[in-house]
């Protein structure tokens, strides 16, 4: 039989379980990749992420390359792109790892229906995430809406039956005679076009599944032990950041896990630093399981009450924070950060998305969809999960009048101002006492902004809004209760 493998967010032929699945049944198969012309048009401003997913996919074409397999890139809507493939290849499987969004979802169940009424049969497996929304349950079925019982719900799931890393790269049956790879420039060509007027150009890291897992490699072996302490530190490279490359699939997840656990049975002195570790990668699950059982919070908040927020539109705010000139360092640092490299630390965004939604009041959902163009890690899930945190408004989230005070954070997690001085070049000059607050002793220096905003007037101004749209809820669940 032949068949067809269609790579999606898994570009990586380690453990990649729907790819295994396939080549155990077919005699002759090929591997394609669709670049969505509608996705690609709609969001020319991704360009991070696309640079980054295009650089995936070349190293995943040289891998394949290398084992006598030509990449098929195509460029269309899956659901008649694929058909097509499958029909000209003769192929009766057609195998893909499961979306794990409700718009990837709905485009899988549309490809799965046309291969269906076309005799192809398919097969998909669970790849981007350990466990699936719906192996995650409470005692009585339901959802987990916070993070700490489901942490403990995932770990009692990993320990009744650990999802283990497929042994060995999978064998690959030849290909299907009569089709070439694109070559390098035609995959840039491709997918340039659209895309190359999209303006600055952040220095990314490399693409592709070895350099994902040196990266993996690298930070079990030097940084995880410390990780528990500085991954709060955006000064440091205390953290992975493999995020690029779970977006895309380019390493696995369970390899993650299995890796970080090995480590913690060697070394028991990174044993703390892997469990805060592995606790992230829950997180990201987390988030996914959010999504798939309340798809409404892609538009909405998760708590309701915060739908009547009376959020500020003051776009020339939201300017000077999306390019770093809020006039408070750390803020700025962050941003820059982000416009500069695409990736931002954890901390800082945590804080970024404070000042947005606290400070400026402005709605959370601009800053998420600024950041999921501008992030190279940009996810649907976790950023969503990571705004709604901030803001307040999401499962779990930081509670209403909690608010980062910018100057506090900074001082706290950059205390040397190492963090500002990288990214914002007018500040190097100025001694760690007044890196974070510079307005504080005279002038700033020449070309860096005072504050846009006074923290302590918009604290309040904040704690007013969140408290008045709490009352109007309550008061109109009162109201349709009577
Ligand atoms: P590490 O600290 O090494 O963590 C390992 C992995 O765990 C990460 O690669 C990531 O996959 C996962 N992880 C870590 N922290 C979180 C978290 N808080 N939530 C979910 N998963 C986590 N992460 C994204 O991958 N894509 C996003 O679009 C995204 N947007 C965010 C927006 C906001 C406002 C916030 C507060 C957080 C967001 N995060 C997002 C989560 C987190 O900031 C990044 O995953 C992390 O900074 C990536 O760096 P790292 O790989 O070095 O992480």
């Amino acid at each position: 039989m032949r068949g067809l493998h269609w790579f999606r967010n898994d570009l990586r032929l380690d453990d990649n379980q729907a790819l295994a699945a396939l080549t155990e049944r077919v005699d002759e198969w090929l591997p394609v990749f669709v670049l969505d012309s509608e996705l690609l048009a709609r969001s020319p401003v991704g360009l991070p992420r696309t640079r980054f997913l295009l650089d995936c996919l070349e190293s995943l074409r040289t891998d394949l390359a290398a084992r006598g397999v030509p990449l098929q890139v195509l460029e269309g809507r899956p659901e008649l792109v694929i058909p097509r493939l499958a029909r000209a290849t003769g192929s009766g499987l057609v195998s893909w790892n499961g979306a794990a969004t409700p718009i990837g979802r709905r485009r899988d169940a549309l490809v799965a229906e046309k291969l269906r009424r076309a005799g192809v049969e398919t097969v998909s497996r669970r790849d981007h995430t350990v466990f699936g929304p719906e192996e995650i349950r409470t005692k009585t079925g339901g959802s987990y809406s916070v993070y700490t019982p489901y942490k403990n719900a995932w770990w009692a799931a990993w320990h009744r039956e650990p999802r283990a890393v497929l042994r060995q790269s999978p064998r690959l049956p030849p290909p299907i005679p009569g089709f070439e790879a694109r070559d390098r420039s035609a995959l840039a060509q491709i997918s340039l076009g659209p895309i190359a007027q999209a303006g600055t150009t952040p220095r990314l890291p490399r693409g592709g599944e070895k350099a994902a897992r040196r990266r993996l490699a690298t930070f079990l072996a030097k940084s995880v032990a410390c990780y528990a302490i500085d991954r709060d530190r955006p000064d440091r490279d205390g953290t992975s950041r493999l995020s690029p490359y779970l977006r895309f699939g380019a390493i696995s997840i369970r390899r993650c896990v299995s890796e970080a656990l090995r480590v913690a049975r060697e070394e028991p002195s990174a044993k703390a630093g892997i469990g805060k570790w592995l606790d992230e990668l829950v997180w990201r699950e987390f988030y996914y399981g959010v999504l798939a059982h309340s798809p409404h919070v892609l538009t909405r908040s998760f708590r309701p009450e915060y739908d009547a927020l009376a959020w500020i539109d003051d776009d020339e705010a939201f300017e000077a924070w999306k390019v770093g000139r809020t006039g408070y360092p750390f803020v700025d640092a962050a941003m820059r950060q982000l416009r500069a490299t695409g990736w931002m630390h954890n901390r800082a965004r945590m804080v970024v998305a404070s000042f947005l939604t606290k400070d400026l009041l402005i709605d959370w959902r601009r800053g998420e969809r600024y950041f999921f163009d501008a992030l190279v890690d940009g996810d649907p899930a976790s950023n969503n999960g990571g705004w709604q945190w901030a803001a307040s408004t999401g499962t779990d989230a930081q509670p209403y009048f909690r608010i980062f005070n910018p100057v506090a954070q900074g001082e706290r997690w950059d205390p040397e101002g190492r963090y500002v001085r990288r990214w914002v070049p007018e500040l190097r000059g100025l001694a760690s006492d007044r890196i974070h607050a510079p307005w504080l002793h005279g002038d700033p220096p020449r070309g860096y902004p005072h504050p846009i905003v006074d923290h302590g007037m918009a604290r309040d101004r904040a704690l007013a809004a969140y408290r008045k749209a709490r009352q109007s809820a309550s008061s109109s669940r009162t109201r349709s209760s009577r």
